[in-house]
């Protein structure tokens, strides 16, 4: 038996299985809803409604970029973020979250400052990082928070 993992579909956000074996080797799988990629190598958006599907009912740990279209920082941080997700997933699930559209995300997580990153698995913060990084930055900060 193959350990199958729970995959949220970043185009419809439909629940897929997929077998961690081959996420492992770096397939990227098709959503059996509407066959897109369940990886891209980039981050996907976020709102209000996705949210939940990805953050607490899919398997893969979430890597959420907190900021604002106004915010220099996080303009700054943006590629490097892009280049962290090219190369934690299909481990870790990276995505954005744009605060002006999304206040009541934002407002729930306690957001006071951006760019903010919070990792969460299977819905629970499992850590926080204020202030832009760099994507060498990123990539150690998740593995230490995941504890590898
Ligand atoms: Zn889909």
């Amino acid at each position: 038996m193959v350990e199958a993992l729970i995959v949220a579909c970043p185009a419809c956000n439909t629940l897929n299985r997929a077998p961690g074996d081959k996420l492992a080797a770096g397939s990227r799988g098709k959503c059996g809803q509407c066959g897109s990629p369940l990886f891209e190598g980039r981050p996907i958006a976020l709102s209000q409604a996705s949210f939940p599907s990805h953050a607490a009912k899919s398997d893969i740990p979430l890597l959420v970029d907190f900021w604002a279209p106004w915010c220099g920082p996080c303009k700054a941080m943006a590629p490097q973020f892009e280049r962290a997700a090219s190369r934690l997933e299909p481990a870790v699930r990276l995505a954005k979250v744009n605060t002006d559209e999304e206040r009541d995300l934002a407002g729930q997580f306690g957001i006071r400052g951006i760019p903010t990153l919070i990792l969460f698995r299977h819905g629970r913060e499992i850590g926080r990082q204020s202030g832009a990084m760099d994507a060498a930055g990123i990539e150690s900060w998740v593995g230490r928070m995941l504890g590898g």
